[in-house]
């Protein structure tokens, strides 16, 4: 296409040149002409002018046979102008023949004036006078043939002149017409050709700007199929690019959404300041809303409110620079608080700051921790209350016997042996806490072997029932009700502990239920975890969050004349055989403990022991 316009455009220009050169050419022949053809009329005008002066002194010479002839002053006059005008003739012409021809009428002329002289003298003769005749009428004879042959010669040259003049007026209407039409004519043609390639590269552009980055231009020529190809390589480089931001930002979005924690971004500037942007699904379900109302909601509407006070100062430190690290406490939707431990700093985006905060919930970790401590916390008081029971067992073991042989004494009355005899009681009372604090304490290491869970659980509910009919004469105010499974697998575990385990759990049923009520029994086996599940359900008057909430700590008794320990001990003796206990409770509806025993612990520790 370039190269097609640089011709167009050379060819104009050639043209325009050609023309000017022309019209100048032509314009300069015509003045040529023109010239030329004053020239010639001066020249006939001299040639008329010499004509008359001959037919002047031929006048002259006939006035001389008349009866007034001219003066021979006049005559003399008459012939020096003569002589003049054709001296003038040699100023016009200078080509040779002229110049010759002339000079033979220049002669002439001199004869001529040499036949006047002697015509004019006194005593001339007729014959010299006609001899002037005859050589003035020869002059005049040859000067009108010079005149017709000059008009000959000006006529041909008008005719030429007007031939000129009529070129350079075609060069001059071609260029003053011609020349602008056939520019507009090419740049019409020109802008016609621009106008498609362009319609089709804009009509690509919009294509591009909808996201439709598999268009192609295709079928343009010239430069236009090289702004094509550079279109198309842009088009693909956008997709390219595009393929790449698309794959970072979905493994961002992914990280972004899959991770445990919960991760905000938060606005940090101006009254927004706290404002939730953006948050992932890890924190919406941590808080128990969804992501659409987390975003509607600022920081502080999800810390407790002590927290929520300290947030601007917590802001204040982030704008700063600082990336902080601490723990604090969040509240759900249902109002629940639980603890979490806070790492946020600042970015910017688009000249806007912005907090990036990862909040980790630590309700696990708090409560191992707690867990922790309470164990070594029980280890400690355990192992000074084992030290202290076994320092008290000797000497009670010494009083008890003390007072039982006293009280045998005949010299009692009944009522100081009657109080004797409370005093043992309180010391055998007293010796089984202390059996009780030392089973707590440091308790026997369970004796693995194969075990049927359902028959120890159901001597257990017999041995328990028989302890309330015993205690209180009646058999008809609980109701045990077995659901025991039949495909349960023995186990190797300690069926003495496991029995002293549903003992305290059922006594405890029995004795939340002084009325009447039903103990459910029942039994399953988990074949994937390989896990055997007990569940203890009452009826009974059930436990308040208060009484939960302290229910597996030892010495913790409702009852007049309880230990505190049962549960104690079992939940320990359960988690020395690799199991866990639970329990649901509520007030007036009763109780179910779940105890899950797994069936390879006590085979895993056998071999540990025989290795
Ligand atoms: P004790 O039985 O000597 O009080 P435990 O450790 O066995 O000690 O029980 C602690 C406390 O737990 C009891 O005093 C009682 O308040 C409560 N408890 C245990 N089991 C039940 C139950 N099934 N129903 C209601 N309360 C219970």
């Amino acid at each position: 296409m370039k190269k097609k316009i640089l011709i167009i455009v050379s060819i104009f220009s050639l043209l325009a040149v050609a023309g000017g050169a022309g019209l100048i050419y032509s314009i300069g022949h015509s003045s040529s002409h023109l010239h030329e053809l004053i020239m010639l009329h001066q020249v006939e005008i001299q040639r008329e002018h010499l004509l008359l002066n001959i037919h002047q002194v031929q006048e002259d010479l006939y006035s001389q046979t008349t009866t007034h002839p001219e003066s021979a002053e006049a005559m003399k006059n008459h012939a020096s102008k003569m002589e003049t005008a054709i001296k003038d003739c040699f100023s016009c012409h200078h080509t040779q023949s002229v110049t010759e021809r002339l000079s033979d009428l220049q002669h002439q002329i001199y004869q001529f004036k040499e036949a006047l002289a002697l015509s004019t003298r006194v005593g001339r003769s007729r014959g010299e006078l006609e001899k002037a005749h005859v050589i003035g009428d020869s002059l005049i004879s040859k000067v009108n043939t010079m005149i017709v042959l000059t008009n000959q010669k000006l006529v041909e040259r008008t005719e030429s002149s007007l031939q000129a003049v009529n070129q350079s007026k075609i060069i001059v209407l071609l260029l003053v017409v011609a020349g602008p039409l056939m520019v507009a004519l090419f740049g019409f043609m020109t802008l016609i050709s621009f106008a498609k390639p362009i319609r089709t590269l804009l009509a690509a552009t919009k294509q591009l700007k909808t996201g439709d980055l598999d268009f192609r231009v295709a079928g343009l020529k010239h430069e236009f199929a090289e702004l094509a190809i550079a279109f198309n390589d842009m088009a693909i480089a956008l997709r390219e690019r595009l393929r790449e931001i698309t794959e970072n930002e979905r493994r961002y979005r992914l990280l972004f959404e899959s991770a445990a924690d919960a991760i905000f971004i938060l606005d940090a500037e101006g009254t927004a300041a706290g404002k939730i942007v953006s948050a992932n699904q890890a924190a919406a379900t941590m808080h128990g809303y969804t992501v659409e109302e987390l975003t509607n909601l600022n920081i502080r509407d999800i810390d407790t409110p002590d927290v929520a006070q300290r947030v601007s100062e917590r802001i204040e430190r982030i704008l700063l620079g600082e990336w902080i690290k601490v723990e604090s406490a969040h509240v759900k939707k249902d109002g629940t608080v639980f603890p979490i431990e806070i790492s946020a700093g600042m970015f910017e985006f688009d000249n806007h700051r912005y907090i990036l905060a990862i909040d980790r919930d630590i309700t696990e970790r708090k409560r191992t921790e707690e867990t922790l401590q309470r164990a070594e916390h029980l280890r400690t008081t355990g192992e000074l209350a084992a030290g202290l029971a076994h320092e008290i067992k000797n000497p009670l073991a010494g009083i008890k016997v003390t007072m039982e042989t006293l009280a045998e004494e005949p010299y009692l009355t009944q009522e100081d042996r009657s109080v004797l005899f409370k005093v043992v009681d309180e010391i055998k009372r007293i010796d089984g806490l202390i059996k009780g604090l030392l089973n707590f304490a440091r308790p026997p290491k369970p004796q693995f072997m194969s075990t049927n869970v359902n028959a120890v659980l159901d001597a257990a509910a017999q041995l328990a029932l028989q302890n309330r009919r015993q205690a209180e004469g009646v058999d008809h105010t609980i109701y045990l009700v077995r659901g025991l499974a039949d495909d349960l697998p023995e186990i190797v575990a300690d069926p003495m502990q496991l029995r002293q385990v549903f003992m305290n759990l059922l006594m405890n049923a029995v004795d939340a239920m002084p009325e009447r009520g039903t103990i459910v029994l029942k039994t399953t086996f988990e074949k994937t975890l390989c896990a055997i599940t007990v569940i203890i359900s009452d009826t009974g008057k059930g436990m308040d969050a208060a009484v939960l909430s302290k229910l597996f700590q030892p010495f913790f008794t409702t009852k007049t004349g309880g230990t505190g320990l049962g549960l104690a001990i079992s939940k320990r003796l359960i988690e020395e055989q690799g199991g866990s206990i639970s329990i649901e409770s509520s007030v007036g509806s009763g109780t179910t403990f779940t105890i899950t025993i797994p069936c390879n612990k006590g085979k895993d520790v056998a071999r540990d022991d025989g290795e």
